[in-house]
């Protein structure tokens, strides 16, 4: 499926969603709320097999991944020091004849212009941009806007008792770095990871669920050594090629390296689940689009039916997660602003140390001092103070000191299950002998996320005997995945439920498995979702054949 959908299937995908009970309006009933989605019952499974599938990968099957599950509303100091409080912000404008708000970066995108900034960094929109739903050119300036939603806690609504709903996941992480690294006997290089819900008031949602005001994140911050500690230790610091997954982690690999391998390892995250990378895309961020503090960004892309098309008509997709080598910004933030140390005592690096030429510490001396002092100066710390932190900092490597740098590969679950909905919709039409036409829907969930894993089918619901047995096969599987038991109507009406539900496999108990054929008493027909083939099971082997096939 490597030609993506158009945008005329979404509306039948959203269709299809509602009908089956995959996502609804949230509020629906009074209007909807705009940004806003509901899980039903289909997606409420899709979404928690997808968490739990992202969980076990990044942290059960791992030796160097920690969880954490961290509040929604934190100390506001926190936002202060990401820089959430005072940058969180896109360009909105409006129009001035027909009132309609934009995101000022988003309208220009639309009629392929770019916005930009002066010298000042003031935004100014390019000659020729008009609002895109009455053409006309008389729009406001466009003025930041901050994301974040904003709440009070306690019962007194004053500017003290302001605090946020999360706009990421991430700085929980950070926040706690010191405590998970602790409790969970971690050394560096280690990661933390977390699923859970993230604010942003979007000025502009759109497609559908792709940019929603709540949704959820799973982020992993994997903190490494800097590269100048990995040098003194290992006499050098490998790095890999910019295409293909570098293969297992290895002591001497610096920031690049690890960034190619989290890269990496998240495509095949998302191949292990149906997402052919075919349908992926990636945006490495140039030095304009990167933040000052960050060494190199690789957007993972999927290619929405929305998905624009370039000047060759080729999709290149949006953006599904970012994996961002972030280097020590984070941590020596919050060690800044909360006045705590954020550092780690390495004391291999502090052996190794000593045992390099003179010539040697003094370039690793002078290459962190100057890293330091760069960041300090670039987050508004005054030249001498920089200076002399920087030299704190430098004297502190080489006693075995450092604040840890990180990798972040952070994705969306809503916009992932969004691409697993429009990679699994299928349409087929069927003519039947009376030359009477019919589309069929089938959602091809790979059987790793299917909400459904396995329909138990008795062929008649007015026979004791098939009932009482497709109760106990359903009794039987039902402790270890979801199974949906379906007696109504015909067994070609039941399987086209399934088919749209994607569940990729459908029992069905039948008199032969009663023993009408002796040879063949306890077992079942079994059905694939995908062809339509069919195949007999036993019963005592139904369970561990699934179970192959969903994990
Ligand atoms: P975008 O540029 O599309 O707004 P972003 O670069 O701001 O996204 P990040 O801050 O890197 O996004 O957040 C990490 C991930 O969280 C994104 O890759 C995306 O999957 C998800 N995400 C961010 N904003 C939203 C949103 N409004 N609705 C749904 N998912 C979102």
């Amino acid at each position: 499926m490597a030609e993506p959908k158009t945008n005329e299937s979404m509306e039948k995908i959203v269709s299809l969603c509602k009908r089956r009970g995959f996502i609804f309006q949230s509020s629906e009933i009074y209007g909807g709320i705009n940004g806003f989605w509901d899980y039903g019952p289909l997606g409420a499974e899709l979404k928690r097999n997808v968490k739990e599938l992202w969980w076990n990968t990044m942290t059960r099957e791992r030796e160097d991944v920690a969880g954490l599950e961290a509040t929604i509303i934190m100390s506001p100091a926190i936002w202060k020091a990401s820089g959430h409080v005072d940058t969180f912000s896109d360009p909105m404008c409006d129009c001035r004849k027909c009132k309609k708000r934009f995101r000022a970066d988003q309208l220009c995108e639309d009629q392929g212009l770019a916005l930009t900034k002066d010298a000042n960094g003031k935004f100014i929109f390019p000659a020729g941009t008009k609002c895109t739903n009455c053409e006309s050119t008389d729009l406001t300036e466009p003025r930041p806007f901050n994301l974040m939603f904003k709440t009070y806690v306690g019962p007194v609504e004053s500017e003290d008792n302001v605090a946020y709903l999360r706009p990421e996941t991430a700085q929980a992480i950070f926040a706690q770095f010191k405590n998970v690294m602790e409790t969970a006997r971690q050394k560096v290089p280690f990661g933390i990871g977390q699923i859970g819900k993230a604010f942003r008031n979007e000025v502009t949602p759109r497609n559908y669920t792709f940019r929603s005001r709540e949704f959820e994140q799973m982020e992993l911050e994997f903190f490494i050594k800097p590269d100048e500690a990995v040098e003194a230790i290992h006499g050098s610091v490998v790095t890999v090629p910019e295409t293909g997954h570098p293969g297992e982690p290895q002591p001497n690999w610096g920031w690049q390296a690890w960034h190619q391998y989290w890269v990496e390892e998240r495509v095949r995250f998302y191949e292990g689940i149906g997402l052919a990378r075919a349908t992926l895309g990636f945006h490495r961020q140039t030095a304009e689009e990167l933040a000052h503090y960050a060494r190199a960004c690789v957007d993972i892309l999927f290619k929405f039916p929305f998905s624009k098309r370039d000047e060759n008509g080729n999709v290149k997709g949006d953006e599904l997660e970012g994996v961002a080598a972030r280097s020590d910004f984070d941590l020596s933030q919050h060690a800044r602003f909360s006045g705590k140390p954020m550092g780690v005592f390495d004391d291999e690096l502090r052996q190794a140390w000593g045992k390099l030429p003179k010539e040697k510490q003094d370039d690793l001396w002078r290459r962190y001092y100057e890293n330091r002092k760069r960041y300090l100066t670039k987050s508004g710390v005054e030249a001498e103070a920089a200076g002399k932190q920087a030299t704190d900092d430098a004297n502190g490597l080489a006693k075995g000191q450092y604040i840890p740098h990180v990798i972040e590969p952070s994705a969306g679950v809503d916009r992932l299950i969004l691409a697993l909905i429009t990679n699994a919709y299928t349409e087929t039409v069927k003519t039947d002998d009376k030359g009477k036409s019919e589309t069929i829907y089938t959602m091809k969930f790979h059987p790793r996320v299917a909400p459904i894993k396995v329909g138990v089918l008795p062929l008649l619901k007015n026979k004791p005997e098939l009932v009482a047995k497709a109760v106990a096969v359903r009794d039987l599987l039902r402790p270890w995945m979801n199974v949906y038991y379906d007696d109504g109507g015909s067994i070609g009406k039941r399987y086209a439920r399934q088919d749209e539900a994607g569940t990729p496999f459908c029992v069905t108990i039948d008199f032969d498995t009663l023993g009408e054929k002796p040879e063949l008493l306890d077992t079942v027909t079994l059905r694939y979702r995908d062809d339509g083939k069919q195949e007999r099971l036993k019963i005592s082997e139904l369970r561990d054949w699934l179970l192959a096939r969903i994990r």
